[in-house]
């Protein structure tokens, strides 16, 4: 695999697949241009070099159709603000031939949205799973995919992957566009060699005490990392909603809280494993508890598996905090996804507000802190923690796949050959 900081992009077209997919308000105004400035190193390295660009990212889930409203018209502006340079546009992404053609270096050209071709997904629409002819309009998809994606890679003569969000799909712009260029003509940008960095750092280069902290609404979605991840840490915190699966699975008394009645089992096998294991299992003792899921509810602290009928336990209470930050502070190593509490109710960040800033004293102290999960980044935005700790994770479920210890189909496809 060729690296980008290595390369000489001058007089050379890249196809860059950057994450543009970034929220609109209902006038289509960017809300959060996180994403196209997270992109910018990469193409500025590439502008700088000589090169043009040719700017593809999906936008929304248009499934396969023309949908205005998700159209990257809507982000050209921004793009060409933030590159400080104009900003061509192909309304249709599988026939800009003869702009890319006509590019010059400096020059940057944006396509339109790729997921309005269901080729770009390759996934058969217009027919159930279940039906007969499911597996041949699969098999018939995969073949207009390679198409699609050879079209795309016939504008370029390099192509950088630069969107770790997309990064867990083998989709035409994320891996299968790869196997139409030479191993020294295809790379990962500047982000996404970030990202795969960071998950180095936390399932290979563990520096010790390595804790890890899962929180949210359900174990059901996490299951896969809590398990991998029971390996590796040394201690492991389960907060936010899954406390009350894990108190009513040891018999205790949660009220009205959200609890997953179908993975009691799952919870006391999750005990079991981390007391195999030598893993300090963490979970919050007290809460503090709700009268209705309102910000404004009547509260009280309480013990998590004691809490009253009618009552929700809505946040870490203080015992729990404690504990928290003590297996936080010490560590050289940390993972946090999932909040510790209805965080989007100000009268319950308590528990996610502790665990942020107890990760901000250790990464003062020198471990490698990564915050990732579109959640746990939401609370360190909110707590205006995000450039105190190591590194904000920009892929959601990209990274949970990766912590899971999956490949990335996205940068397999640029690695492998
Ligand atoms: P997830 O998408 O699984 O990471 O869950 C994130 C969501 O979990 C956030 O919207 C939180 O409001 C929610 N959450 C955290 N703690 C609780 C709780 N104790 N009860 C209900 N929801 C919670």
């Amino acid at each position: 695999m060729a690296k980008i900081e290595n390369y000489n992009f001058k007089d050379k077209k890249a196809i860059v697949r950057v994450d543009f997919n970034v929220p609109l308000d209902e006038n289509g105004n960017i809300t959060d241009d996180t994403r196209i400035r997270g992109a910018l190193p990469t193409l500025k390295k590439i502008l700088a070099d000589g090169g043009s660009l040719i700017l593809m990212s999906h936008m929304g889930k248009p499934k396969g159709k023309v949908n205005p409203r998700l159209s990257l018209l809507q982000i050209r502006d921004a793009v060409a603000k933030a590159l400080g340079r104009d900003v061509k546009f192909a309304p249709d992404c599988a026939k800009a031939q003869e702009a890319a053609k006509e590019l010059k270096p400096g020059e940057v050209l944006l396509l339109e949205n790729l997921r309005f071709y269901p080729e770009e997904e390759g996934k058969p629409t217009g027919i159930d799973k279940t039906d007969p002819g499911y597996e041949a309009a699969k098999k018939e998809m995969k073949e207009s995919q390679k198409e699609f994606a050879r079209t795309l890679a016939s504008y370029a003569d390099v192509y950088v992957n630069d969107a770790f969000g997309t990064a867990h799909r083998r989709h035409a712009s994320t891996a299968v566009i790869a196997d139409y260029f030479d191993h020294q003509d295809k790379m990962l940008g500047f982000l996404m060699e970030k990202e795969v960095k960071a998950v180095d750092n936390i399932l290979k280069d563990i520096k010790r005490p390595f804790t890890a902290i899962m929180g949210g609404s359900k174990v059901s979605t996490k299951i896969g990392i809590i398990e991998n991840l029971m390996d590796k840490v040394d201690n492991l915190i389960l907060c936010g909603g899954m406390t009350y699966t894990f108190a009513k699975a040891r018999g205790g008394k949660i009220g009205d809280s959200i609890c997953e009645n179908d993975k009691l089992d799952l919870a006391l096998d999750i005990i079991r494993k981390a007391e195999e294991k030598g893993v300090n299992l963490v979970l919050g003792t007290d809460c503090v508890a709700a009268d209705s899921f309102s910000n404004d509810a009547k509260t009280m602290v309480c013990p998590a598996d004691n809490i009253p009928d009618g009552w929700q336990g809505l946040d870490a209470g203080p015992d729990s905090i404690l504990a928290f930050r003590e297996a936080i502070v010490p560590a050289k190593t940390i993972l946090w996804n999932g909040p510790a509490g209805v965080f989007e109710f100000d009268n319950f960040i308590a528990g996610s507000k502790a665990i942020a800033e107890a990760i901000v004293e250790a990464t003062d102290n020198g471990a490698f802190s990564l915050v990732g999960g579109g959640d746990s980044v939401a609370c360190v935005n909110k707590f205006g923690l995000a450039d105190s700790v190591s590194y904000v994770s920009t892929g959601g479920g990209a990274l949970l796949e990766a912590i899971e210890g999956k490949v990335l189909p996205g940068v397999a496809a640029v690695e492998d050959k």
